[in-house]
């Protein structure tokens, strides 16, 4: 049984100069507040803080961290508020225990084991300060070591999380005697009867493995003497749960795992291991394949030491690890024993990048003198990029850093982000829109009137949910074109008489689609929808002979003739809608829009996007939901039609002029409207099609010098 004096003790030892007063303090308070509450054992409950505060005090951690592990359990199980904590101990000691405090509620307790890689991340990612982890793990170590009093099904729920959570947390850390423990109480839980029969086969020969363990650690004492080398020689048994994992993953009888024992040289300096591991090699045979040197090169745990394997004094294979006593405190403690570390090498320039606190332990090593300082720089963010987040049951979600409840919804099912109205998110109502965290739990509102929205696409993060959202808008814009092509083809077909829907299933519609290059009829009707296709080029297909004529009846002036060619524009446009690549695109009639001008596009309902001059008095008006963001394309081969005022005195040969000097501009004239004034002015308004502001402002400049005229300027509407 532990007493705060031999914690005292234990710090005083390794840190002369730590502030005791602070456990001391601790102590008092924990005692007070758990005062009368027993556990499972009987004891009393103080024992267990008392046990953890002895585990950091043998990890060398800081008097914080001690105190902290003394009181890890009074937020969660006394009256013992963290503001009263804070006020006594300081915001250092609460932010611990409120760590501590908070990891205990994670829902750890789901076994599915394909989970456990997020819980790990997820526990790490939560811990801000590598001690709350640190505490966690010795407090499950000491529950783990009296675990005999629950009941059965609590037993194996607990080691299972243990052996799923903790143990790889441990190992991650470097702390590998607790990796060890943890694994193999946890196995002795699991699987009782497979731990009872290796522990039986070993202590079937007990007698014989001791007395090899020794002759072995005599030969290698004898030659480091030899070699003036003081040493320290240790035999130990593996734990029984890699007996067990080697013999369950490459399928060995007991008999055939030869390296139950493992064997351990400490020196005192790194020269010395490498001699050594020459001295071990000429004695015994290694197999080469199974040489380590994680000293020029350390785990990102910072762990180092030398490993081989030789063939033995008995003609087995022996593991055998080499290592200064500076190496093994780090093998103890994990990285925090690390300030006792002094001799460091080369960090792996990978292993840095990969782990960026690696980074800063190298970084502030030597700014650093005390260990307090070193832990509170130690911050963990090993996974920056994601955040683990937890559906209603408990299950665990990894999303990118960033997502939102949209993101959540589309990774559950895709009908699920389909339908998602709104979210909740620990309980509280949040926009769709809202930043998710580590540690979240997220529960979605659906429902089956609802639909993506294609503002969602502003906010979301993961490709799935994006390409579903886009999927969605693809197959909602498409059945829009398709009833809006229907009515289109249905208008022009009877116009000339013809029934659209009788012709749908003639023998010549399939020749038809083909001629336009479609798969399907839909597809075709869908392509007049977007406006790619005109309602007349599908009528022509059934109208053998048609003359052109008939479709633009020519004007009946001069002006026509001069015109010449007037190209009717097509549907098709240069505009890039923000999001999307394939919509029907119409311009505004009010404003008439020419590239180079600042455009607005509308969502119009049914009928694709409405694009308008930004300063265009009717797109004002229109609701902001509606609006969508939308750019002219880098290269406009279209012309678009923009009216424009020519004022002048009447002459003779005017219009003519004007039509010539608007031909030679490379524009062209779509529609002209005189009239004739009281006081001798016309005034000539122009429909020109022209490709851009540019190309309209050099129209307007080349008008203004034709001879009387006085005023040349673009209509807005
Ligand atoms: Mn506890």
């Amino acid at each position: 049984m532990i007493r705060i004096n031999d914690i005292l003790d234990k710090v005083a030892e390794t840190n002369p100069e730590a502030d005791l007063d602070i456990i001391d303090r601790a102590y008092i308070f924990s005692a007070r507040v758990h005062d009368g509450q027993t556990r499972l054992s009987g004891e009393p409950y103080l024992m267990h803080p008392l046990e953890v505060a002895g585990l950091l005090a043998d990890m060398n951690l800081d008097p914080v961290s001690i105190a902290a592990g003394l009181l890890h359990d009074v937020v969660e199980d006394t009256h013992a508020s963290p503001e009263e904590i804070e006020t006594i101990f300081g915001r250092e000691v609460q932010h611990i225990v409120s760590g501590v405090t908070k990891i205990s509620k994670l829902p750890f307790s789901s076994s599915q084991a394909r989970q456990a890689e997020s819980l790990r991340k997820m526990l790490l990612a939560m811990a801000d300060d590598i001690r709350v982890v640190l505490i966690k793990l010795a407090d499950r170590l000491h529950n783990m070591r009296t675990l005999q009093f629950h009941k059965e099904s609590k037993q194996k729920l607990i080691a299972q999380e243990t052996l799923d959570i903790y143990a790889p947390i441990a190992a991650r850390l470097g702390i590998y005697w607790m990796k060890n423990e943890l694994e193999n109480s946890s196995f002795k839980y699991l699987m009782p009867d497979e731990y009872d029969r290796i522990k039986e086969r070993v202590i079937a020969d007990i007698k014989e493995r001791e007395a090899y363990i020794e002759e072995v650690k005599g030969i290698i004492h004898e030659k480091m003497d030899a070699h003036q080398m003081k040493s320290e020689v240790l035999g130990r048994y593996k734990n029984y749960y890699s007996v067990y994992q080697k013999m369950v993953s490459q399928n060995l009888a007991f008999e055939d795992v030869y390296d139950i024992i493992a064997f351990r040289i400490i020196l005192d300096t790194i020269p010395q291991c490498y001699e050594a591991l020459g001295i071990v090699h000429s004695l015994w045979k290694p197999i080469d394949i199974k040489f380590k040197d994680y000293i020029a090169r350390p785990k990102p745990n910072m762990y180092q030491s030398l490993h081989t394997t030789v063939i033995g004094p008995r003609g087995e294979r022996v593991e055998i690890q080499i290592r200064t006593h500076d190496m093994d405190q780090v093998a103890k403690s994990g990285i925090a024993a690390h300030w006792h570390y002094k001799e460091g090498g080369e960090i792996d320039e990978n292993v840095s990048k990969r782990f960026a606190w690696i980074q800063n332990l190298v970084d502030n090593q030597e700014n650093i003198g005390n260990p307090d300082e070193f832990l509170e720089n130690v911050r963990i963010d090993l996974y920056p990029d994601e955040v683990y987040v937890f559906t209603p049951h408990g299950e665990v979600k990894t999303l990118p850093k960033g997502a939102t409840p949209v993101d959540f919804a589309f990774m559950i099912h895709t009908e699920v982000g389909n339908q998602c109205t709104g979210a909740k998110v620990n309980g509280r109502m949040v926009p769709l829109s809202h930043e998710l965290v580590t540690g979240d739990t997220v529960d979605i509102i659906t429902s089956k009137n609802h639909y993506p929205s294609k503002d969602w696409l502003n906010f979301v993060k993961t490709v799935k949910a994006r390409s579903r959202i886009r999927q969605w808008i693809k197959t909602q814009e498409k059945n829009r074109s398709l009833t809006l092509g229907r009515e289109m083809c249905e208008k022009a077909f009877r116009k000339h008489r013809l029934n659209f829907h009788t012709l749908l299933k003639s023998p010549e519609m399939p020749a038809v689609v083909e001629h336009f290059g479609f798969k399907s009829t839909d597809d075709l009707i869908a392509s007049v929808g977007y406006g790619k296709t005109t309602p007349l080029q599908v009528v022509r297909r059934f109208l053998p002979k048609m003359d052109d004529a008939e479709e633009d009846i020519p004007r009946d002036s001069i002006l026509n003739r001069l015109m010449g060619r007037v190209k009717k524009k097509p549907a098709k446009t240069e505009i890039l809608v923000k999001g999307l690549d394939d919509i029907l695109i119409r311009f505004g009639k009010c404003c008439q829009p020419v590239p180079g001008d600042p455009i607005i596009g509308y969502i119009t309902r049914g009928y694709g996007v409405t694009v308008h001059r930004a300063n265009c008095v009717n797109a004002l008006k229109m609701s902001p939901e509606r609006q969508i963001e939308v750019a002219w394309t880098e290269e406009n081969k279209e012309t678009y039609p923009v009216k424009i005022l020519v004022i002048s005195y009447d002459r003779v040969g005017l219009l003519a002029d004007i039509a010539t000097i608007i031909s030679k501009s490379d524009a062209n004239i779509v529609s002209v409207n005189t009239s004739t004034k009281e006081n001798q002015m016309v005034e000539s308004y122009l429909t020109l099609a022209v490709s851009s502001t540019a190309h309209l402002n050099r129209v307007l400049s080349s008008l203004r010098k034709i001879h009387m005229v006085q005023d040349v300027r673009r209509l807005n509407v």
